[in-house]
């Protein structure tokens, strides 16, 4: 008799237990529906793992950040419960086949590069991964892209949202580019990459920076297959003025790799949406970066 009153008490409390998990991860999910149209909610919901329809839902939102929607919805807190890095990553999961994990050659490049992820423009392709292995892994990306040729240049070529973007920038103050040459200063090959690591770095190096002992360099140079060169979303230019970093910023383009001066990343949110997305802000020398936060 004991024993049966030992059990019936074991499974109230197994019940009880259930039952309290279900309601509230019912409440929960009742906040994110309610918050839905807000951009940050989704950050938070997709960075909690929340079910498919609402990352669905989510994802649609994302997308749709830049087209201004009356604002039906109070702001919930993201921004209070969430650190950068957890609402980075929420802004970049639905990006790759796998978030790097930490400690990696990839999470070093993702970290130093992988700024350009938050961008849920459709229009905009970003490879499935950080690093291409060669030259024909490269042209299969680059041949499902759309280009756009950047104003008053020979043969600089950029993703056409991002050339679009850039041309608005340079209707407002004239930005020249940093060497001239389209082809190293734009859209690059595999073998330029290569090319231009040689020149600054070598096999050590690059041993150096897969084992974590090297991260200077990728603000020099990035190695072979991680340029963000090679994704169409980044431009070497020669700025100097603050209107010319101004036009930059309010068309969605960033410098995002720590001490690559020259060195732009087209974002394709404004200025005031990159802390939302998690990005960190450092000034070196007078210049303004806009880093992941991992
Ligand atoms: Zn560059």
């Amino acid at each position: 008799m004991k024993r049966f009153w030992k059990k019936t008490a074991f499974f109230t409390i197994i019940a009880l237990i259930v039952f309290s998990l279900v309601a509230s991860s019912g409440t929960k999910n009742k906040i994110f529906s309610q918050n839905i149209r807000n951009p940050e909610s989704c950050i938070v919901a997709g960075s909690l793992n929340k079910h498919q329809q609402l990352n669905q839902i989510c994802t649609n939102t994302l997308h749709n950040i830049s087209t201004p929607t009356p604002q039906t919805t109070p702001t919930l807190i993201p921004n209070l419960i969430l650190t950068n890095k957890e609402r980075f990553l929420a802004a970049i999961t639905d990006k790759l086949i796998a978030i790097p994990q930490p400690g990696t050659y990839e999470y070093i490049l993702l970290r130093a590069y992988g700024s350009a992820f938050v961008n849920h423009n459709p229009e905009v392709q970003l490879p499935s991964k950080v690093v291409f292995s060669d030259e024909k892994e490269t042209k299969e990306f680059q041949s499902t892209l759309n280009m756009g040729k950047v104003n008053g240049t020979n043969n600089c070529y950029l993703q056409k949202a991002a050339a679009d973007a850039l041309n608005q920038a340079k209707a407002q103050v004239n930005i020249p580019l940093k060497s001239g040459y389209g082809d190293s200063d734009c859209t690059r090959t595999f073998a330029t990459n290569q090319r231009f690591w040689r020149k600054y770095a070598n096999n050590k190096t690059l041993a150096r920076v897969q084992q974590g002992q090297e991260t200077k360099i990728l603000g020099t140079v990035a190695p072979p297959g991680s340029s963000q060169h090679l994704w169409g979303l980044a431009i070497d230019l020669r700025v100097a003025s603050e209107a010319q970093r101004q036009a930059l910023n309010q068309n969605g383009w960033f410098r995002t790799v720590e001490y690559d001066i020259p060195h732009w990343t087209y974002i394709g949110y404004p200025l005031d949406k990159l802390g939302d997305l998690g990005f960190e802000n450092k000034v070196i020398g007078g210049v303004s970066y806009w880093l992941t936060p991992l």
